[in-house]
């Protein structure tokens, strides 16, 4: 079997042109744009590549944007002055700062100053609870962007056996649980897991979220079975790979994504939704007497 290429790229367009539609509807009930800060510290280069592609993100759909950088070993301190301002401007509907942060800088605290209705990463503790409650307000971007490519491409979670490798916050335990709310059968795997290859084979579906070029082979994969890679690592050749070994996997597979251009692109089109979503909802809390926005 030769597994079908689901492409994040083709999806994200598709997804883009309806948020470009509901950003120039919203614009033109309201006279507001939506507006999304961006705060790097450093200039860690993959961060940097990340970040311009968020700005480019938000152009293609008619979003207004604000880059703020600071220095590599800015404090704790300014890092919250910032989101202080950022939070008094009336253009700012999403704050997201960029992650990792430099070891000085306390990241729950951050994490944590992010007003939650303008949290359009999703990762302050109020919206992960939400999360977990069926009652998300804002879904974290890369396992909302892959929920939609799983949607796009008609491929139904429910009573499946799903196995998510890796559990970090802000991939694999959240994935986990939209999976579960979708009805799957979730299992989660990481680096103590024993006997990989035995709990990987049962998957259905099967999502990579290890950080590991290539790690997911093709014996670790059933035949027939959906295969999601998160994983982005740069190779010592510069080109990037994900984690798994796509050209031996494909072949066994029903349905892959690919890297680049899959999950990647997915996880700026969810920001732009969850920005657009922001918006609406702090224009229509001021408002509170206007029809829904969404
Ligand atoms: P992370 O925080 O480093 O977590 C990696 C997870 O993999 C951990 O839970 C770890 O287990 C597990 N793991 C490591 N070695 C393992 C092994 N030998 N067997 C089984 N599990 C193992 O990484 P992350 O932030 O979730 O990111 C994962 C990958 O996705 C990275 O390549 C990252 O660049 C990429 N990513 C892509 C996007 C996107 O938009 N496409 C977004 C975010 C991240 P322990 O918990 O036991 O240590």
């Amino acid at each position: 079997m030769k597994g079908r290429v689901i492409s994040g790229k083709e999806i994200s367009a598709s997804v883009r042109q309806k948020i470009a539609k509901d950003a120039r509807e919203f614009e033109q009930a309201t006279g507001v744009k939506p507006g999304l800060a961006v705060v790097i510290v450093g200039e860690d280069p993959a961060s940097c590549v990340y970040v311009r592609n968020k700005e480019k993100g938000c152009a293609e759909v008619g979003f207004y944007s604000e880059r703020h950088q600071l220095q590599a070993h800015a404090s704790t301190e300014e890092l919250l002055a910032k989101i202080e301002e950022l939070k008094a401007n009336e253009k700012i509907h999403g704050i997201l700062v960029q992650l990792p942060l430099p070891r000085q800088i306390d990241e729950k605290a951050v994490v944590s100053a992010i007003p939650p209705e303008m949290d359009v990463d999703g990762f302050h503790p109020e919206n992960v609870g939400r999360l977990l409650l069926g009652e998300a307000r804002f879904l974290p971007c890369t396992p909302a962007g892959i929920m939609k490519m799983l949607e796009y491409a008609h491929i139904s979670v429910a009573g499946k056996e799903c196995v998510v490798v890796g559990r970090s916050n802000i991939v694999g335990k959240p994935l986990a649980m939209l999976l579960l709310q979708a009805n799957a059968t979730v299992t989660i795997c990481h680096s103590q897991t024993k006997n990989l290859p035995d709990v990987t084979r049962r998957a259905d579906i099967l999502i990579a979220a290890v950080g590991k070029a290539h790690f997911i082979t093709a014996d670790m994969v059933k035949e027939g079975a959906v295969v999601i890679d998160v994983g982005i690592n740069r190779l010592a050749n510069g080109k990037l790979a994900g984690d798994v070994d796509f050209d031996a996997v494909a072949p066994k597979t029903s349905a892959i994504t690919p890297v680049p251009g899959g999950v990647g692109v997915m996880t700026i089109t969810m920001l732009l939704e969850n920005t657009l979503k922001a918006a609406q909802c702090q224009i229509e809390r001021k408002n509170p007497d206007r029809t829904s926005f969404y």
